[in-house]
């Protein structure tokens, strides 16, 4: 495998940074004014913020996409797929509730538009990474995956592997199915410990 995949601790999440040869990928960010929280993570691998080109959400919860906009104005550039667009903003309230005016909402014309079918493509023409972008609804409708072709899966909140027999929930069964049919062995979540498949 040639891309190198860091976990980075941003208060309960873990972001993964997958690194390509020619460009690198953000998974997930932690909640808003965890951009500094990012950098020192970052930091433990001798790295800076500006490694960071491209940002996928797993999910668009407060703690997976707080500081989305402020990567944006560092140049990061988010990958948003269609089944993700109707869900950008859909918990923006919670951060105004709490009157976290650190929270800027994201800006959708900053995003660059990337269905699942064209994210082989992108991703190796852009970062050198071997891999895929697929829709795993479950955890919530607007999730997604990346599945690289080395059997390593980022799949945000999905519930594991070992527990989904006790949910009975059809859509998160047919996700799993889709990860195990594509060679996944190992699987980083935002939340938990790695899982082997
Ligand atoms: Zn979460």
């Amino acid at each position: 495998m040639h891309e190198q995949i860091m976990p980075l601790r941003c208060g309960h999440t873990i972001c993964y940074l997958v690194k390509g040869p020619t460009g690198s990928l953000l998974i997930d960010t932690g909640f808003a004014e965890s951009l500094g929280q990012l950098g020192s993570q970052l930091k433990m691998y001798a790295l800076d913020l500006q490694i960071v080109d491209y940002l996928l959400v797993t999910h668009f919860h407060p703690d997976h996409m707080g500081i989305a906009r402020d990567l944006a104005e560092l140049g990061v550039t988010l990958l948003l797929p269609s089944c993700q667009v109707p869900f950008v903003h859909q918990l923006d309230h919670m951060y105004a509730r709490d009157h976290n005016r650190a929270f800027r909402p994201i800006r959708e014309e900053d995003a660059c538009r990337l269905e699942p079918e064209d994210s082989r493509k992108f991703l190796s023409a852009h970062c050198g990474i071997d891999g895929q972008v697929v829709q795993t609804p479950g955890h919530s409708p607007d999730s997604i995956s990346l599945v690289l072709d080395s059997g390593d899966a980022f799949v945000g909140d999905l519930c594991p592997f070992d527990q989904v027999e006790l949910y009975g929930d059809v859509q998160m069964e047919s996700s799993w199915e889709k990860l195990l049919g594509l060679g996944v062995h190992l699987v980083h979540f935002a939340h938990w410990p790695d899982e082997r498949v």
